[in-house]
């Protein structure tokens, strides 16, 4: 058994070559194999987001706090409220992210295929987060 203790704990930010603006993710989950699920706290400043993405396993997104916007490519941006849980399938297209006004604080879980859980893709740019 290992217990993290919460002294231990620290915030880590987002690697700008896969978000916009300022993104915090805390782990919650990083079991060593062959376990493979995966969960973070992940924190989005008001605007920030992430590159679009696939995961090959699928996410499931829990929203804590705040409010954001998620989209699958070639549909609409949708609102993302404290409470909401959404499942993204394997190797759907979509990026997630805070309002342009309000901090979005999410869980998110997914599992590893060969120790991948996430395949980065483009940056969303100013003219798809704003619906453009
Ligand atoms: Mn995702």
């Amino acid at each position: 058994m290992d217990i993290k203790s919460n002294a231990d704990a620290g915030s880590r930010r987002g690697n700008s070559d896969w978000f916009t603006g300022i993104v915090w993710q805390e782990p919650i989950v990083e079991a060593p194999e062959p376990a493979r699920v995966r969960a973070a706290m992940v924190t989005f400043e008001p605007g920030a987001r992430t590159n679009w993405h696939t995961h090959p396993l699928g996410q499931t997104l829990h929203v804590v706090s705040g409010a954001g916007l998620a989209q699958v490519w070639g549909e609409p941006i949708r609102d993302l409220r404290a409470g909401d849980t959404v499942w993204i399938p394997p190797g759907e297209k979509h990026w997630h992210g805070a309002a342009p006004t309000v901090r979005l604080t999410h869980i998110a879980i997914h599992e590893a295929l060969d120790g991948v859980h996430v395949d980065w893709l483009e940056k969303v740019s100013d003219e798809q987060y704003s619906g453009g």
